[in-house]
């Protein structure tokens, strides 16, 4: 028997308003209550993820431990329940695609005309029921992407209505988040396309339990009231959700309201002890009231998309948190970087982190922000091509090897210093066919890296295709470069650091993939630190 408890989490008006976070404070609201959580996203796309996808398409492609390549969102379901989500934790409409096709095409169906409803809609409700039957968790959320009345996700909201219906009310509830604007002509705030988006979303079945308002000014109690009577809800089932100072703030502002309470009241489910939340309001006083700052330079090639850097983005202010500091971090063009103007670009910054990424655009000024920091002494972080190109900056300029590269970017170089990995040489299809999730690394005794994490083996996560090419081990080893994070298992080398140098790491992995605020990520949190001890040292 599943008696798992099911919460559809629907946007409407507008997208972008924030279902992901609002899912996520939800969730972390119940788990403080004391129930096991998980949140599912369902992507209305045909990608069977995004791991394909251009980050200018969708932002950043996040890993999870068991090597999913999936929407953003899942990165802040990790980092307010700080637990692992996996592959059933995102499904594309893609995926389920090609699941209903694979049957179809192994007779699966016996002859019947395959259709979306019922089998599209069976095998949206099988993924669902996937998560409830691991026993693991008492409550599931599941966020269906986009806007309720796009042609894309009427199956996923079909296949929720029918979950209702099968389960019972008490075992499956609606929250839609919509947008209360404000007519500055009018000087009022709207409820009429709440009204709309609610009466859409009626028009599938579906009948909105709790309503959650995104809106730059208070909801006063009238308009409430008349939000709960046109839409058919409680009156305190109108949740008014305030743009926050921080995403850290929104369980919060949420709690406040009792939307938590009101949340297992409607799933039949007792309180449980009524959460504090002192480590939530301690970080975001430190995240709103910082005592210092300190400048960090992500040098990217999507400097203009923050979202393409998302987690790296919170695994700065997990371990600004840490310090009592704000890091702001300033994105850096890497196409607009050259030797020539580094100097001026990045002076105000006291570390640098050079992103992930794929393909050779912006290759050049990644190469020159690493040999300046390098050369400076500025503490820098180099992650995944960050890694690639600290290791090709290395090799052209201290061990003299003219035009070595990643065979990524010149497949003709003498010198391939970074080069495909052995189990990557056959490989033709494009999507997740990556080294990808976590993997075990074990650090060097003695090594900066070794210090900084205080453990002897470390599982971090990944997401590539190139490694270091270990035929130059010893000549790196020899000018000052040392792998001092290795894969136990094949010997590739994980991390890469200069001992000479006050703080130069990289990784071949992504470590932001694993901060969380309650637990910011041991390199994050040095790196910082590194760079507030060079910002005192600048102008003490
Ligand atoms: N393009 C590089 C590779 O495939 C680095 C990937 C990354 O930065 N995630 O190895």
């Amino acid at each position: 028997m599943d008696s798992t408890k099911y919460i559809f989490v629907t946007g409407g008006v507008v997208s972008s308003l924030g279902k992901g976070i609002v899912s996520s404070s939800l969730a972390a609201l119940l788990q403080a209550r004391g129930y096991s959580v998980t949140i599912q996203k369902l992507d209305p796309y045909i990608n069977i993820d995004p791991g394909t996808l251009n980050p200018y398409e969708h932002g950043e492609v996040y890993v999870t431990e068991d090597g999913a390549e999936t929407d953003l969102d899942l990165g802040h379901y990790e980092r307010f329940l700080n637990i692992p989500t996996g592959q059933a934790n995102n499904v594309t409409t893609g995926r389920i695609y090609e699941e209903v096709i694979r049957k179809e095409r192994h007779g699966e169906y016996h002859g019947k005309t395959v259709q979306v409803v019922p089998h599209i809609t069976d095998e949206i409700k099988r993924r669902i029921r996937l998560l409830g039957k691991t026993g693991l968790f008492q409550i599931i959320i599941t966020e269906i992407g986009g806007t309720v009345g796009d042609i894309e996700s009427l199956p996923f909201i079909e296949a929720a209505r029918q979950m209702h219906y099968e389960l019972g009310r008490q075992n499956v509830i609606f929250i839609h988040l919509t947008l209360v604007p404000y007519v500055g002509v009018a000087g009022e705030l709207k409820t009429k396309p709440t009204q709309h988006s609610v009466k859409q979303l009626l028009e599938f079945g579906v009948q909105a339990d709790i309503l959650v308002c995104r809106t730059e000014h208070s909801l006063s109690p009238e308009l409430k009231s008349k939000i709960a009577l046109f839409c058919n809800v409680e009156q305190n089932a109108v949740i008014e959700s305030k743009d926050a100072r921080t995403i850290y703030e929104v369980p919060i502002l949420l709690k406040e309201q009792n939307f938590d309470r009101v949340v297992l009241q409607k799933l039949g489910l007792k309180l449980g002890n009524n959460p504090v939340l002192t480590e939530w309001k301690e970080a975001v006083r430190h995240i709103v009231e910082p005592e210092k700052s300190v400048k960090i330079a992500l040098v990217g090639k999507y400097a203009e998309l923050p979202d393409a850097y998302k987690s790296i983005l919170e695994a700065f202010v997990h371990a600004g948190v840490r310090h009592r500091a704000k890091v702001e971090a300033t994105l850096v063009q890497s196409d607009e970087l050259t030797e020539t103007n580094v100097a001026e670009k990045i002076k105000d910054c006291d570390g640098v982190l050079v992103a992930p990424g794929f393909g050779v655009r912006g290759i050049a000024g990644k190469i020159a922000a690493i040999k300046y920091v390098r050369e400076n002494g500025i503490p820098f972080l180099g992650v995944c091509l960050g890694m690639q190109m600290a290791v090709v900056e290395f090799g052209r300029n201290v061990l003299g090897l003219a035009d070595a590269d990643s065979t990524e970017m010149n497949p003709e170089t003498p010198h391939p210093v970074v080069a495909l990995m052995e189990s990557q040489a056959k490989v033709e299809r494009l999507g997740g066919t990556m080294r990808l999730g976590a993997f075990e690394c074990r650090l060097a005794q003695g090594s900066r890296v070794r210090e900084i994490y205080g453990q002897d083996v470390v599982t971090e996560r990944h997401r590539h295709r190139y490694e270091f090419n270990n035929a130059y081990r010893e000549a790196y080893v020899a000018a000052g470069m040392f792998p001092s994070g290795i894969n136990p298992e094949h010997g590739l080398v994980e991390i890469v650091e200069i001992p000479s140098h006050p703080f130069f790491i990289a990784s071949q992995f992504h470590p932001e993939y694993k901060s969380t605020l309650k637990t910011p990520h041991p390199l994050f949190v040095a790196f910082v630190e590194a760079a507030l001890e060079h910002k005192n040292h600048r102008s003490p």
